[in-house]
């Protein structure tokens, strides 16, 4: 498995998914405010590889109030170790990391003043351009 190139997502991170060992990094989803218009949205994430084998892909924190697969996952990231394995796991403990640090469901809630969409002030005025919407296309394979 490998990052999309460029032009397919705009998720990076400087992770090595091909390499044996235990990685921590973010995936860093671009997002511009009107504080950086060089944000990123971070969302941490490990990858444990030990030699070829299938992949498996973790992922809690969707909703960022449901707090015991977000617990469990970062214990396993803590304490799983490549020699304990054959292949690769991608640990995702708080996909939705804004939320996750709210403790809510979703993210807050930016100024409605932000969106001319009304319903729409959390992310961005167009709908289908949401950060969050970019996660599912970061992976291929
Ligand atoms: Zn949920």
């Amino acid at each position: 498995m490998k990052m999309s190139p460029a032009g397919e997502t705009r998720i990076w991170t400087t992770l090595d998914f091909d390499r044996d060992g235990k990685q921590h990094d973010w995936l860093r989803l671009p997002f511009s405010t009107d504080q950086s218009a060089y944000g990123v949205i971070p969302i941490p994430i490990t990858c444990i590889r030990n030699g070829v084998g299938p992949t498996a892909l973790l992922i809690a924190g969707n909703h960022g109030d449901e707090y015991e697969g977000q617990v469990a996952l970062g214990k396993l990231a803590r304490r799983l170790e490549p020699l304990d394995m054959r292949g690769r796991i991608l640990i995702l403990p708080a996909l939705n990391y804004p939320a996750v640090v709210a403790g809510t469901p979703l993210p807050r809630r930016r100024r409605q003043s932000q969106s001319p969409v009304p319903g729409r002030g959390e992310w961005h005025s167009n709908p289908d351009d949401r950060p969050l919407c970019h996660l599912g296309s970061a992976f291929d394979g």
